[in-house]
């Protein structure tokens, strides 16, 4: 029976901010600028709601502008584009990011290619979503770049290691399988149509779970030792009453068996914010010395 231990995401988040902190103060004293995040929510869905106070929140923390605007759901696609373009010329923009899901009325894509590549810190433009397959500097998605994070300081080097992703989605599943490949891993994407899933997940050193359904991977599914990555947020009702969160990844099944495992919550969540306070400081940086 192998000995499991838990991949403390929260505590490197924090981690992470507070050196990211410390990097913005250097670079507010030697540059006179301060980086500054655009976020921007349409509608009052209250999942993303909480999602910008939070980003607001730790923005402000880091020392970084907080530039926060938010549009009625009946705002239309030409005043959102409108918004995007103004802060695109922005000088105290270095980031922006528009919540998602947006209204049905509004075409993501469209908003989305809109965003300056050199501001975009979601990282979902095509054009980064390009230079991250063909290797060249690129703003990366948080979500992913969280989890590469997160294996790189508990594994050291990736390289030669048998990674499977399940999920191919553009946000996480795909950038991830990217990010791994880059670091040397034999990469396996795995989605819907995959035949015997169970399978190609028992060959993963690394396994990764970007799904949605909760507690899909099942224990016998993971290699002895093997470092398990759940990015499922999945919210059940308790057989009690109320609901709780659980991941793509039947946690407790998987206790004796994967080597390493991030809990749901408090395993990649709290890297998302954390990698996207980064990301406004690298394009900050990169503006900056673009002149
Ligand atoms: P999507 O719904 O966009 O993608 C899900 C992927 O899972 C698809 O590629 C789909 O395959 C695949 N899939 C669905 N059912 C199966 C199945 N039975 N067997 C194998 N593959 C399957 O989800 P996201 O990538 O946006 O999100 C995945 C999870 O990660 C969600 O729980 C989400 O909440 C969470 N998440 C967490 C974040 C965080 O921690 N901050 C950030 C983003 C997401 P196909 O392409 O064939 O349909």
């Amino acid at each position: 029976m192998v000995e499991t231990r838990l991949i403390d995401g929260k505590g490197f988040a924090e981690d992470l901010r507070r050196r990211i902190a410390g990097e913005v103060a250097d670079f507010k004293a030697s540059t006179g600028v301060t980086p500054g995040l655009a976020v921007v929510l349409v509608g009052e869905d209250p999942a993303s709601a909480v999602y910008v106070r939070n980003k607001g929140k730790q923005t402000l923390e880091a020392g970084m502008a907080s530039i926060e605007h938010k549009l009625p759901a009946t705002a239309s696609e030409t005043e959102v584009l409108a918004l995007v373009e103004a802060l695109n010329v922005d000088p105290a923009v270095h980031g922006i990011l528009v919540q998602l899901p947006l209204p049905g009325h509004i075409d993501a894509q469209k908003v989305l290619a809109t965003i300056d590549p050199a501001k975009d810190v979601d990282g979902f433009h095509v054009v980064n979503v390009g230079r991250l397959a063909v290797g060249a500097e690129a703003l990366v998605p948080c979500t992913p770049l969280g989890c590469v994070m997160l294996l790189k300081h508990h594994l050291g080097s990736l390289a030669g290691l048998r990674a499977v992703v399940v999920g191919r989605s553009n946000i996480v599943g795909k950038p991830v399988a990217q990010l791994l490949l880059r670091e040397d891993c034999t990469v396996t994407i795995a989605h819907s149509r995959t035949r015997d899933l169970s399978e190609e997940c028992r060959r993963a050193d690394i396994l990764i779970g970007a799904v949605g359904r909760p507690e899909m991977i099942r224990g016998d599914w993971i290699k002895p030792g093997a470092t398990v990555i759940d990015v499922g947020i999945n919210r059940v009702e308790k057989p009690g009453g109320g609901t709780r969160l659980v991941g793509d990844v039947a946690f407790d099944e998987a206790q004796g068996i994967a080597g390493l495992i991030t809990p749901v919550p408090g395993g990649v969540g709290p890297m998302t914010i954390a990698c996207l306070l980064q990301n406004t400081l690298t394009a900050a940086r990169r503006q900056v010395a673009a002149g």
